[in-house]
């Protein structure tokens, strides 16, 4: 069977060999790659966590992958900080996806950013942040008051989650429009507005430990 994914996590298995969790288009799978500890054995590249494999695997319950092709290898992120913590961040939460995720288009969407890491990780990685929180059933209320339905908005509220109005905040916070643009835009990454990344990361992280109990250790 012919199959496509990102590496997410690896564990050891026998003295030699490890078991693979992919995320594809089905989600997450698992497939042993037998010899994958050894550096000289051709399978090793397919434990590497990061990279984008196509790879052919055996029709069993637990099935074994007998060859396979690197479409894009994390090993060229490794001099660039931003970029390791960025893609270490997307497949954390990848470990996480509810199963009932609609993985065939989110697949293309994470492959896509992963490939685009090293041109901007931290405005990849918001991008990922912000869309993905659909899928983990804690979108974020934009178009009208959190607190009291007014749809006059000017700010967001990381906290509580949604957008607030100027009864209710006295501050125009950047992020509303960043964060409106972000999660219902589809574009190409270079096209979505710029903003200050560290400080949106920092909320983001904030974000995500209060609504899904996921604690992406976000710090600079
Ligand atoms: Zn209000």
């Amino acid at each position: 069977m012919k199959n496509e994914g990102i590496i997410i996590k690896t564990i050891p298995y026998k003295e030699t060999s490890k078991i693979v969790y992919l995320y594809t288009n089905d989600g997450i799978k698992s497939v042993k790659a037998l010899g994958a500890k050894k550096p000289k054995n051709n399978s090793f590249g397919f434990g590497e966590i990061g990279n984008i494999v196509s790879y052919i695997s055996s029709d069993s319950n637990f099935p074994s992958v007998s060859e396979y092709e690197i479409l894009y290898s994390s090993y060229k992120l490794t001099s660039d900080y931003n970029s390791i913590m960025a893609l270490s961040k997307i497949i954390e939460l990848l470990n996480n996806i509810p199963e009932d995720s609609i993985h065939h288009r989110i697949y293309p969407f994470v492959k896509n950013i992963i490939m685009n890491l090293e041109n901007n990780p931290l405005k990849a990685l918001s991008i990922f942040l912000i869309k993905m929180t659909f899928n983990f059933g804690v979108s974020p209320k934009l178009d009208s008051c959190i607190i009291c339905g007014n749809d006059n908005v000017i700010d967001f509220d990381f906290k509580l989650g949604g957008a607030i109005c100027i009864n209710h905040s006295n501050k125009d916070n950047e992020f509303l429009s960043i964060i409106k643009e972000y999660y219902k835009e589809k574009k190409e990454i270079e096209e979505y507005s710029n903003c200050d990344y560290k400080k949106l990361l920092s909320y983001l992280n904030e974000y995500y430990l209060i609504h899904t109990n996921i604690d992406l250790k976000i710090k600079w």
